[in-house]
C-alpha cells in the first residue's frame, strides 16, 4: 500500500470540515487589537494570571504585545513564582534517544528531510538499542524521549517493538523508568497500540499553527504535508486512552506572536472536548542549523534571544498548570537565563545522532547522522550540578506515571498544586539515588546541600518521617522507592 495510502480515508474526513479551531484572521485581529496595551492592561492580566488561571487569548495577546520594561520584569517575576507554586522548584531530567532517522517527509527546516542526500540513514537494531540505553542507564537516565522520522520501515509495529526493548534493558544501578515518544501523528488504533506498551508522553509538535506557512514548509504529497491530520493528532490520542500529551512549536517558522496564539487555542480547544485535560507538556524549540539545511542557517523569523525570554514567561502565565520543556539545542546561557521563568524539564548528557550515546562522548560530533546542532553539550553530571547550585531539586521521578497519576488525574492533582507535596519528596529520592549511583564528587556535594534543605523544610509535616526512612533504606542499597 501506498504509504499516504493508510491514513487516505481519515484525510478526506478532515477536509470535509468546514474549518478547524485555528483561525489565522481572528488570532491577528487579537493581537492587532491589543498593539499598545498600558501598564494598567497588563497588571490586570497579572492579577488573574496570579490565581493559576488559564489565560484567554485577548489576554494572552496583551502580555504578547507588552513592550513596557516595567511590566515586563513584572512578567518575569510572576513567572518564576508561579513556576515555584505549582511544581515546586524542581528540574525533571531526560535524555532523548534517536531510534531512527528515515524519513518520507521533507520538511524544509529538518537535517532528516528525504531530499537531504548528505544524511547517512540509520535505523537502530535491537542490540544497537540495547547498548545505547545502558550507556545512558550508566549516566544516571531514568526518563527518555524516543525520536522516530517517518517511513514505512518504522511504523507502529516497529516503533511498539523499540519501547519494549528500551524498557526491558537492566543494569545494574538501574533502567529507564519512562519512556516518552516523539514520532509522526498516528491514528486512533495505532495510538490504541502504542498505549499497551507503556509510554510516558505523546509528543507531536505542530511546527506552526499558520496554515500558510505549514504548507510551504511541508510539500503536499507527503504525510505531514496534512496540516489538520496533525493538528488533531491530540483528540486521537485522547480518544485512544493516550492522555499526557505533549504539544510544541519550532520557533522560527511564522512569527512568535502567532504561536503562542496557536499553542493556547490547541490547549483550549483539548481542554474543551475532552473535560478539561489540557497538554502535559509544551515544548519550544527554536530551529537549529542542520547539514545541508540552508532554510535552518536563516530562518525567516528567527526568534531573539529577548523575545525567547518573554514566550517562556508568556507559556508560564497563560498555561501555568501545563510543564514546560527546554531542550539543548539552546545554549548553556539562555537555558540558565530562561530555566527560572516556568521551564519544568530539560534534557542533559543529549546526543541527537542515531547511535551517538555508543560513538561519542558528547553531541555535534556527528554532523551527518544528527538532525541539527544543538547549544548545550554537557554531560548530565555538570548540568545536575549547576541546577542543584541555581537551588532547584534536579528530579529524576516517575512516579506520577506510574502510579496511573495521568491526564485529567494529573491535572487536576496539578492545578490544585499538590504537585509540589507528591513530587518534591519524590524528587529528593530520586536525587539521593543519582547522587550515591552517578555523580562525580563536586556533583555530590552540590546535591548533598540541596538535599539537606530540602528536607529541613518538611520538617514538622507529616511526610518528613517517610522521607527519613526512604532516604536511609536508599542508603542501604534499596532503589525505586516513591511515595
Ligand atoms: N519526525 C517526527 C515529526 O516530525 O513529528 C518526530 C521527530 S522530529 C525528529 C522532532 C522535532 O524536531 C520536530 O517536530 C521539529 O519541531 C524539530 N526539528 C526539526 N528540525 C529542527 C531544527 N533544524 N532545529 C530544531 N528543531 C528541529
Ligand atoms: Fe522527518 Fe520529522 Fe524531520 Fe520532518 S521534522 S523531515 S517528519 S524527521
Amino acid at each position: 500500500m501506498d504509504f499516504l495510502e493508510k491514513y487516505r480515508e481519515c484525510f478526506e474526513e478532515y477536509d470535509r470540515m468546514p474549518h478547524d479551531f485555528i483561525d489565522d484572521d481572528k488570532i491577528w485581529e487579537q493581537l492587532n487589537k491589543w498593539e499598545n496595551p498600558t501598564k494598567e492592561d497588563v497588571r490586570r492580566v497579572l492579577k488573574k494570571a496570579e490565581q493559576c488561571i488559564r489565560l484567554e487569548p485577548e489576554e494572552t495577546a496583551i502580555l504578547i504585545q507588552n513592550k513596557d520594561e516595567e511590566t515586563l520584569q513584572e512578567m518575569f517575576s510572576l513567572a518564576h513564582s508561579l513556576k515555584e507554586e505549582v511544581y515546586g522548584n524542581r528540574m525533571v531530567f531526560f535524555a532523548p534517544l534517536y531510534i531512527s532517522d528515515e524519513c518520507a517527509n521533507n520538511c524544509k527546516y529538518c537535517g532528516f528531510r528525504s531530499d537531504n542526500a548528505s544524511i547517512h540513514r540509520k535505523t537502530l537494531t535491537p542490540e544497537e538499542i540495547e547498548q545505547e540505553v545502558r550507556i545512558m542507564i550508566e549516566e544516571g537516565q531514568k526518563r527518555t524521549v524516543l525520536v522516530y522520522g517517518e517511513s514505512p520501515a518504522t511504523g507502529i509495529d516497529f516503533i511498539c517493538d523499540t519501547v519494549n526493548q528500551v524498557y526491558n534493558v537492566k543494569s545494574e544501578h538501574g533502567e529507564i523508568r519512562r519512556a516518552n515518544i516523539n514520532c509522526a501523528p498516528l491514528s486512533v488504533e495505532e495510538l490504541k497500540q502504542l498505549k499497551s506498551v507503556g509510554i510516558g508522553t505523546y509528543q507531536v509538535f505542530q511546527e506552526t499553527y499558520h496554515h500558510e506557512t505549514y504548507r510551504k514548509m511541508h510539500p503536499a504529497g507527503t504525510i505531514k504535508g496534512h496540516y489538520r491530520w496533525r493538528l488533531y493528532v491530540m483528540d486521537r490520542a485522547q480518544k485512544a486512552g493516550v492522555d499526557d500529551c505533549g504539544l510544541g512549536v519550532l520557533f522560527g517558522l511564522y512569527d512568535w506572536r502567532f504561536e503562542i496564539m496557536g499553542l493556547l487555542y490547541h490547549t483550549i480547544h483539548l481542554e474543551e472536548t475532552f473535560g478539561g485535560v489540557g497538554p502535559h507538556t509544551i515544548s519550544f524549540p527554536r530551529i537549529n542549523p542542520a547539514t545541508d539545511t540552508p532554510f535552518s542557517e536563516h530562518p525567516e523569523y528567527a526568534v531573539s534571544d529577548s523575545d525567547f525570554k518573554k514566550l517562556v514567561a508568556i507559556l508560564r502565565l497563560s498555561i501555568p498548570y501545563t510543564g514546560l520543556i527546554c531542550t539543548a539545542r539552546e545554549s548553556v546561557e539562555m537555558r540558565k537565563e530562561v530555566v527560572p521563568f516556568g521551564v519544568s524539564q530539560i534534557d542533559a548528557g543529549t546526543r541527537i545522532g542515531v547511535g551517538a550515546y555508543a560513538q561519542s562522548k558528547c553531541a555535534n560530533q556527528m554532523p551527518n547522522k544528527e538532525q541539527f546542532s544543538i547549544g548545550d553539550t554537557r554531560s548530565l553530571d555538570d548540568v545536575v550540578r549547576e541546577m542543584g547550585e541555581m537551588d532547584f531539586i534536579p528530579s529524576f521521578c516517575t512516579a506520577c506515571y506510574r502510579a496511573g497519576r495521568t491526564g485529567e488525574h494529573f491535572m487536576k492533582v496539578a492545578k490544585s498544586k499538590f504537585v509540589r507535596n507528591y513530587c518534591v519528596p519524590n524528587a529528593i529520592l530520586t536525587l539521593k539515588e543519582y547522587l550515591l549511583d552517578y555523580a562525580s564528587e563536586e556533583t555530590k556535594q552540590v546535591g548533598n546541600e540541596v538535599l539537606k534543605k530540602q528536607v529541613e523544610q518538611f520538617k514538622g509535616k507529616p511526610v518528613y518521617d517517610k522521607i527519613l526512612e526512604n532516604l536511609s533504606r536508599i542508603e542501604q542499597g534499596e532503589r525505586d522507592l516513591r511515595l
